[in-house]
């Protein structure tokens, strides 16, 4: 009966002219559409993997695919609004943070939780040597971009309340308090970056702005759904036996 009604269906005609096979509209399929469409509005997969009713996020990514055109052209679009540590846009510098780990390993970067890293031995490591446990707004190989604001704010957030929650918390000794409480300077700089980048953003036209948060939404999505984000590792135990109980 499906492939009697797909018969009766006009043709549909492709973006290249040429005429979409029918063979190829079958019940199954629209599991793929439906994943597909669903990808391309930006639905994240722990959604679409609970719409799909699949246990795994790999059953669901084999579902769909960023299509290359789309992603290309907004990772180009998002990586003219690079910015350094300092919040400075970066200009000339223009290299596709995106397109797969091999790409990202040639160019001498991988992605960290805000941005990308050149640091040597820790792209060696694909990301997971962070001399500095990650305090990325502090060192000079980090460079982030407007795709990534988000990931900055919710990171600003959650030092706050780290910070409060710390104050409040009489059970612990001063030294592991202040050890544990992010310092002032890192919140300080990341609230920086955030209105460097955000001021920037706010100097382009409403379509430019329209176009720039498309971007970034289809940019973040393949970097969710493909790459993974890196987390912030906690810093490691001081285990030094002199230190006072
Ligand atoms: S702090 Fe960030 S940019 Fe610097 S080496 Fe570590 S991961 Fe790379």
């Amino acid at each position: 009966m499906h492939r009697d009604w797909v018969d009766t269906l006009s043709d549909f005609l492709l973006d290249d002219g040429t005429i979409f096979d029918k063979e190829k509209i079958f019940p199954y399929a629209y599991r793929h559409s439906f994943a597909q469409r669903h990808a391309d509005a930006g639905v994240p997969i722990d959604v679409l993997a609970e719409l799909m009713d699949h246990d795994s996020y790999e059953t669901t990514r084999s579902y769909y695919r960023v299509k290359e055109v789309r992603l290309r052209e907004a990772v180009e679009r998002v990586t003219q609004l690079q910015f350094d540590r300092h919040g400075a846009r970066i200009w000339g510098a223009v290299t596709s943070v995106l397109d797969a780990e091999r790409a990202r390993r040639a160019i001498g970067a991988v992605v960290v939780p805000f941005g990308t890293c050149s640091e040597p031995t820790n792209v060696a490591a694909g990301g997971g040597a962070c001399p500095l446990r990650f305090r990325c707004v502090g060192c000079d190989h980090f460079s982030t971009d407007i795709s990534y604001l988000p990931d900055l704010r919710t990171y600003l957030d959650d030092l706050l309340r780290q910070r409060e929650k710390l104050r409040s918390m009489s059970e612990a000794d001063d030294w592991a308090r202040a050890e544990a409480t992010p310092s002032d300077a890192e919140i300080t700089r990341i609230r920086r970056l955030i209105q460097r980048v955000t001021d920037d953003v706010d100097t382009l036209t409403v379509a430019e702005r329209a176009e720039i948060q498309k971007a970034s939404q289809i940019v973040r999505q393949m970097r969710q759904n493909f790459l993974g984000m890196p987390r912030i590792q906690q810093p490691l135990p001081d285990l030094r036996v002199e230190r006072p109980a």
